[in-house]
């Protein structure tokens, strides 16, 4: 099954964010999307115009009771694995490639079991779009809704065309937030990660679920948006969740890993840490 949408591969967009942050940039490029693929530009215009707070709420209200299937995390990432993406010329690279690059790249640092682990299931929530979710309502950027639009936000521009942004209750700095009421009360943009939040809660430690649960929400932790928004504890967190980026961003060059040979080792960790049916 295809994902629906403008992009030719969901990796489209993690390549362009990986691109935006890219350590060797030169300071003068560093906000110039002038060369970003059209693709990519139209899953913007359209993950920005039909985001809404009442999208995210219907969404959560459709899903985050995990009705929908029962099945072992394994199952999931070869799930995950039939979404065929329409040939992207950089990368031959799977779903469950990309998720064991960005483990075995934690391994190699020596980092707990459950952070390898972590950057194994960070993606699982993309199965949404075998589900029927459009692009625009699996992957990319996240946000907060219900307050003002940030201009740290790649491509702010086309919030004009979402329909709170003519909501003036849902278009102060607060909106209908409280300050410094933590993140858990903010609803962001629905997507994979608030997806496999919910999942993986009862299951994995605390720094793993604020690295699955904000891992896209880069006008949080890499530009310092929306700060009055979070509590000291949230704070704290964002440091793993800065610490995963990385893993998340550039471990894509690494060499292509070897399913069969690592499959025995993170089906140990799996076992550890989850039962062996999930509620998804
Ligand atoms: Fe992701
Ligand atoms: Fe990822």
């Amino acid at each position: 099954m295809q994902a629906q949408g403008p992009l030719q591969s969901l990796e489209q967009w993690d390549d362009f964010v990986g691109e935006r942050y890219d350590p060797n940039k030169k300071t003068e490029e560093f906000r110039d999307y002038s060369k970003t693929t059209p693709g990519v530009v139209e899953f913007y215009r359209q993950n920005h115009a039909h985001q809404t707070r009442a999208f995210v709420l219907e969404k959560k209200r459709q899903y985050t009771g995990l009705k929908r299937a029962k099945m072992s995390i394994w199952e999931a990432l070869d799930y995950l694995n039939t979404l065929v993406d329409e040939s992207d010329p950089d990368t031959d690279l799977s779903q469950i490639d990309h998720n064991l690059q960005a483990a075995e790249a934690i391994r190699r640092d020596g980092h707990p079991e459950w952070f390898q682990l972590t950057g194994l299931l960070h993606d699982i929530g993309k199965v949404l779009c075998l589900y029927g979710e459009e692009q625009w309502a699996v992957v990319g950027d996240t946000f907060p809704v219900g307050c003002a639009y940030s201009n740290k936000i790649v491509f702010p521009e086309f919030f004009e065309a979402n329909p709170d942004s003519k909501n003036p209750v849902y278009q102060t700095r607060l909106g209908v937030h409280e300050e410094g009421c933590g993140l858990d009360k903010v609803d962001l943009s629905w997507g994979h990660d608030e997806y496999f939040y919910h999942i993986a809660k009862p299951y994995l430690p605390e720094p793993a679920l604020y690295m699955i649960r904000y891992h896209s929400f880069y006008a949080a932790h890499r530009e310092g948006a929306y700060d009055y928004l979070m509590n000291d504890h949230d704070r704290e967190m964002f440091e793993w969740v800065r610490k995963f980026n990385p893993y998340d961003l550039y471990s894509k060059s690494d060499s292509k890993p070897s399913v069969k040979e690592l499959k025995p080792y993170y089906q140990g960790l799996i076992e550890k840490y989850f039962p062996s049916q999930v509620d998804f």
